[in-house]
C-alpha cells in the first residue's frame, strides 16, 4: 500500500540524516499523498511554485493542521512575493538569491502572513549557469547586513542553501565540493558577524543527501526518494 510506503521512507530518511531536518519536498505530490506524509508525521513540506504552495497551504490551513511547516525551495520572482507572503503556516524561504530580490522582499515585509518567516540565502556553489544564487561573498555578506539591521524584523536571516552541480562526470566529488564550500561560507559568515548561532545550511536532495550529511547539513530537501 502507498501509504505505508510513504511512511516507511519518511521513517528510514530520518534516521539516515541523524539529526538534521527532513523538508519533504512535495512539489510532484497530490494533497493525498502529502496527506500519507502527515499521517507518518512529517511537517516540514517544500514547494518551488509560489501558486501550487498557495493552493495546499491553504487546504491544509482550513482543515486547522496546525504543525505544517511550509518551505518554499523555488525560483522566486518579485510578481510573486506578495502571493508568497499570503501563505498560511509559511516557515521559510531558501531561495532568496539576490540583494534585489532581498529589497523587493523586505518592502512587503509586512504584507506577511506568518509572524516570522526565515530566510536561506542560496548561494550557486556549483557555478552553472542556469543556476541562481549568489556568486560574490561580498554580495551576500551586503544582503545579510541587510536583513541583520533590523529593529523587529519578520524576515530573520537563517541560513544558506546550495544544490550539487547535475552536468558532471564525478557527481559524488562535485557535490561533495558544492557542499563543503557551503559549509565553509557559512563559517564565514557567522565570525563576520559574529552570530550566536549555527548559520544553518540546506543541502542535499535525493540523490545526494548522504554526502550533505557528511558535510553538514541542517536541512535535507528531499522529494522523488519519499513521494515516487
Ligand atoms: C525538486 C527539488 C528538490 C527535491 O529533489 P528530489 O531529487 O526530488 O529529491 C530539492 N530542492 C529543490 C530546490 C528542488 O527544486
Amino acid at each position: 500500500m502507498k501509504s505505508d510506503l510513504i511512511g516507511k521512507k519518511i521513517a528510514t530518511l530520518k534516521k539516515e540524516i541523524q539529526g538534521a531536518k527532513l523538508v519533504a519536498v512535495s512539489k510532484l505530490s497530490s494533497i493525498e499523498e502529502i496527506d500519507l506524509a502527515i499521517k507518518a508525521k512529517q511537517y516540514d513540506f517544500g514547494e518551488n511554485r509560489v501558486n501550487d504552495l498557495l493552493e495546499k497551504a491553504v487546504h491544509f490551513s482550513n482543515l486547522n493542521i496546525s504543525k505544517i511547516k511550509w518551505h518554499f525551495i523555488g525560483n522566486l520572482q518579485t510578481k510573486k512575493i506578495k502571493e508568497l507572503f499570503s501563505v498560511p503556516d509559511l516557515y521559510a524561504i531558501h531561495s532568496v538569491d539576490s540583494i534585489r530580490l532581498l529589497e523587493e522582499m523586505l518592502k512587503k515585509e509586512n504584507e506577511l502572513k506568518s509572524k516570522e518567516v526565515k530566510v536561506f540565502f542560496q548561494i550557486n556553489t556549483s557555478h552553472e549557469s542556469e543556476k541562481n544564487g549568489f556568486e560574490s561573498i561580498e554580495e551576500l555578506k551586503l544582503a545579510i547586513g541587510l536583513l541583520l539591521k533590523r529593529a523587529k524584523p519578520k524576515l530573520v536571516f537563517y541560513g544558506l542553501m546550495t544544490m550539487g552541480t547535475i552536468r558532471t562526470d564525478n557527481f559524488e566529488a562535485e557535490a561533495k565540493r558544492c557542499f563543503s564550500d557551503l559549509a565553509r561560507i557559512g563559517n564565514e559568515i557567522k565570525t563576520h558577524f559574529n552570530l550566536k548561532e549555527k548559520v544553518k545550511l540546506s543541502m542535499g536532495m535525493s540523490s545526494d543527501y548522504k554526502l550533505a550529511i557528511t558535510e553538514g547539513s541542517d536541512y535535507v530537501r528531499i522529494g522523488s526518494a519519499i513521494f515516487k
